[in-house]
């Protein structure tokens, strides 16, 4: 066993490619059937019964996280969630994932084997095997690539276009979290630039900063539809904030909506923090983004089977699309909804 953490420097190119790929997925096992064969040869084999689902994302260094405040073991997590979250979106079951990575000479061995701690959590607790990559240089930063494999039932498949006029509007968890988690993250890092030694007591946040750094992709919440045998009619995870979420599925369903603002569900904590930041915690949940929760639509006939669940809120409900896309306010105003994403609400403040 080569033990690196003598010297807790390693440089990527002591080790070489071939050895570093072994030794940061060494630790990982095939657990799915449908897995006939992982890491190690040009392709992996996959052999499923049912029909497939795939999703891919990129994640860019100074675009999509910032290591001052993203532990690299944490990004490795995220970075699977993010990808487990567009699976579950389908209404599927995630099965299987593969990792490419790219990295500067700036990064270390250790700081990858960290990195491969976090995709290797996410694997384990979610149940997906690892089964290939591709490792190479690049000139600046540390980019990721995650592509997630999932099996789903044909009937089941929840794509954003199936929503129907009349049918309910639902969303599991609570939303807003992540976003201000990322506030309370950039204050501190200011505080810290300037004075080091300042250890903050962060406990207040514990919640919010979680929903930032660790996002938990619902996988249960597939599971409970089927238990409930509710077949959502359209489905999509929340990854950039409420509003453009629903209408991705508005446009994709040719339906309208309307969304209540006096149902979103806010956890304390981010009452609590947008009051400090002088944020409207509405605002922050339409716009604010990396939730990961999922936002879906059923038929009216489903309400009693969900309307007692504490993991999911009904916030509305569709309409016909010339009635439009709108929020209607606690004040019972009805403003029109607008796609603004996670950027569009930094450059206000
Ligand atoms: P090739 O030259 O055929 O692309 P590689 O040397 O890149 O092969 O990869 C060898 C094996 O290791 C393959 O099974 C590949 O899927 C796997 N692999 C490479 N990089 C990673 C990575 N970062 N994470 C997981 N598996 C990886
Ligand atoms: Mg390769």
């Amino acid at each position: 066993m080569l033990d690196f953490h003598k010297n807790s420097k390693t440089r990527l190119t002591e080790l070489g490619e071939f050895n570093l790929i072994n030794h940061l997925t060494s630790q990982f096992s095939i657990k799915q059937a449908s897995s006939l064969l992982g890491i190690g040869d040009d392709a992996a084999i996959l052999k499923p019964n049912k029909p497939i689902v795939v999703s891919t994302d990129l994640l860019i260094e100074g675009i999509h996280f910032d290591l001052a405040y993203m532990p690299l073991m944490h990004l490795g997590y995220k970075s699977v969630m993010v990808n487990l979250s567009d699976i579950y979106a389908m209404n599927a079951k995630a099965t299987q994932i593969t990792v490419s990575i790219a990295c500067s000479n700036r990064f270390t061995v250790e700081a990858l084997e960290d990195l491969y701690a976090g995709i290797h959590k996410a694997c384990e607790l979610y149940g997906v095997d690892l089964v290939g990559g591709d490792t190479t240089s690049s000139i600046k930063g540390l980019q990721i690539s995650v592509t997630a494999i999932g099996e789903a039932n044909e009937e089941k498949i929840a794509k954003r276009s199936g929503a129907h006029e009349n049918d309910l509007l639902v969303v599991s968890g609570d939303l807003g979290g992540a976003f201000m988690g990322l506030q309370v993250l950039k204050r501190e890092n200011e505080v810290f630039k300037v004075n080091p030694n300042n250890q903050p007591d962060l406990s207040e946040y514990t919640y919010i900063i979680e929903r930032q750094l660790k996002p938990e992709a619902r996988k249960d919440i597939p599971e409970l539809l089927e238990k409930l045998e509710v077949v959502p009619t359209s489905m999509i995870d929340i990854s950039d904030g409420l509003s453009s979420e629903i209408l991705h599925i508005c446009n994709a369903s040719k339906v309208g909506v309307s969304l209540y603002e006096e149902k979103l569900p806010l956890d304390p904590t981010v009452i609590s923090s947008c009051e400090e930041f002088n944020l409207d915690s509405t605002t922050v949940v339409l716009n604010g983004g990396e939730d990961y929760e999922l936002l879906f639509t059923v038929k009216q006939e489903d309400y009693p089977k969900i309307k007692a669940n504490p993991s999911l809120s009904v916030i509305g409900h569709m309409t016909k699309q010339d009635q439009g896309c709108h929020l209607i306010t606690r004040a019972n105003q009805s403003i029109p909804l607008k796609a603004r994403g996670w950027n569009a609400l930094e450059d206000e403040d």
